[in-house]
């Protein structure tokens, strides 16, 4: 259980909701996808047509099911959520789609886990609204064609790389999510604080924004810890006093890094001057599993700029060193 885990695991779904936005214009940042969106499903609309099928791709918690939502919002129609790793048979996705009705918006998640016979069913329904439903079994087998209302495809997916071709080349349109700059987040805060009806000024909106690495879940869950801290330790107003502290207690740092972040970093730069050092020897110096620093630390110490992986091993970037107010030892020497 982390702080500031991008996805929604343990996730208090009922609170997650009312945060979201309800359409585009509520939508923050993320400007490109939204104008792009914003066409397609006017012309849409326009033409009286359902929307073509949209990929979503980027990083847990940035907004795809919230986005998703709001296409079926501003299409008027209603939506079914369902994701990869969910559908195991094709039948399964059979089922789904025979029970869609005209217009409808079948959000996909995790659409790179499907089942491979799912995936290829999929590609026929994408593209002529029509599936083959196999009937029987072994030599007696026969498809049975069935037609299918036109629905929105929204697949999401955490990098379209990963989606084979014949999939990705079925979405009429593909948006790349990126990470919020600080100053959306900020906007986040502020929406949701008004939302959960919070006090909050700029800078504490500020403060919690810098530590919620680029994702608004993880800017929306540390907004609820600092409220909590608030109401207990102040008289329920944030400011970046406040909000530090707070944070302070939950161990998340001025840039977002957690316990175990800091962990990896202290341990690479104490223990190992820095580095290089391998995964395995790093894993066992923080006493944790390989997978985790790997999977879970090292992701956003890369793209923070504090950890680099190279051929020879983990090496500290100089960034590092003053993150963690250490001096790096003399290079060259000797
Ligand atoms: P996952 O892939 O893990 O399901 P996701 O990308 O689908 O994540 P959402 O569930 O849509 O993410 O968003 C997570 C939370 O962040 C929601 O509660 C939503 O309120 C908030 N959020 C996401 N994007 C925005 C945004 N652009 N503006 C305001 N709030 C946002």
């Amino acid at each position: 259980e982390r702080l500031v885990q991008a996805d929604a695991d343990g996730e208090d779904t009922a609170v997650e909701a009312a945060l979201r936005p309800k359409d585009l214009d509520e939508f923050v940042g993320q400007e490109k996808v939204r104008e792009q969106l914003d066409l397609v499903l006017k012309a849409a609309r326009a033409r009286g047509a359902t929307a073509d099928h949209v990929l979503l791709s980027g990083a847990p918690g940035l907004g795809k099911t919230t986005l998703s939502m709001i296409i079926a919002a501003e299409m008027g129609a209603p939506i079914r959520i369902t994701s990869g790793p969910a559908i195991q048979h094709a039948g399964d996705l059979a089922a789904i789609l025979s029970s869609l009705q005209e217009g409808e918006v079948l959000f996909l998640d995790e659409i790179h886990r499907m089942s491979r016979p799912a995936e290829e069913m999929l590609y026929m329904a994408m593209e002529d609204f029509r599936v083959d439903v196999i009937v029987g079994k072994g030599p007696g087998a026969t498809a049975i064609p069935l037609e299918l209302p036109p629905f929105t495809l929204v697949g999401a997916t955490t990098r379209a790389g990963l989606l084979p071709p014949p999939l990705r080349d079925r979405f009429g349109f593909t948006g790349h999510m990126e990470f919020y700059a600080p100053t959306e987040l900020e906007r986040v805060v502020h929406r949701s604080a008004r939302l959960l009806d919070v006090e909050i000024d700029a800078d504490g909106a500020a403060e919690i924004a810098g530590r919620s690495r680029g994702t608004p879940r993880i800017a929306n869950r540390l907004l609820r810890r600092v409220r909590d801290y608030a109401q207990v330790k102040a008289d329920g107003r944030i400011d970046r006093p406040v909000a530090a502290a707070a944070l302070g207690v939950y161990e998340v740092d001025a840039r977002g890094l957690d316990r175990l972040d800091r962990a990896v970093l202290g341990a690479l730069l104490k223990l190992f001057g820095g580095g290089p050092v391998g995964l395995s020897t790093l894993a066992v110096a923080v006493g944790e599993e390989r997978e985790t620093v790997e999977e879970v630390a090292e992701p956003f110490l890369v793209r923070e700029g504090l950890l680099a992986r190279t051929p020879r091993g983990r090496v500290a970037t100089p960034a590092a060193w003053a993150h963690l107010g250490l001096v790096p030892p003399q290079q060259g020497g000797k």
